[in-house]
C-alpha cells in the first residue's frame, strides 16, 4: 500500500464513521430492486456525509448507491459536470 493509498483509506474510514447507511447495506448495493433504491435514497437524504460519499462514488466508479445517486445517475451527473466545465472554460477563453 502506498502513502497516498493509506491517506485515502484513512479519509474514507473517517467519513464512513458518520454514514447514515451503517447497518443498511442491503439497500445500497442492488440497483436492480427499485424498492431498495427508494429506501436507500431516503436514508441518504439525511446523511451528514452525503457530499464526501458522492465525491468518492464519482471518483472511484463504484457500483451501488453513493451520495444518494445510483451508478447510472452518477454517470449522467459526471457527463453534465463535464459539459458545464467545458462551457465555462470556453467562455473564459473568449474574455
Ligand atoms: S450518502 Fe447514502 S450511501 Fe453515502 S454514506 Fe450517506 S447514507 Fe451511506
Amino acid at each position: 500500500m502506498t502513502n497516498i493509498d493509506m491517506i485515502l483509506t484513512r479519509e474514507f474510514v473517517a467519513w464512513r464513521e458518520h454514514a447514515a447507511c451503517t447497518g443498511h447495506a442491503e439497500y445500497f448495493f442492488n440497483d436492480a430492486k427499485k424498492t431498495n433504491v427508494r429506501e436507500a435514497k431516503k436514508i441518504c437524504a439525511g446523511c451528514p456525509v452525503k457530499q464526501q460519499c458522492l465525491e468518492h462514488g464519482l471518483t472511484h466508479d463504484e457500483y451501488g448507491i453513493w451520495g444518494g445517486l445510483t451508478a447510472n445517475e452518477r454517470r449522467v451527473f459526471k457527463r453534465n459536470l463535464r459539459k458545464k466545465l467545458s462551457s465555462a472554460l470556453n467562455e473564459n477563453d473568449h474574455k
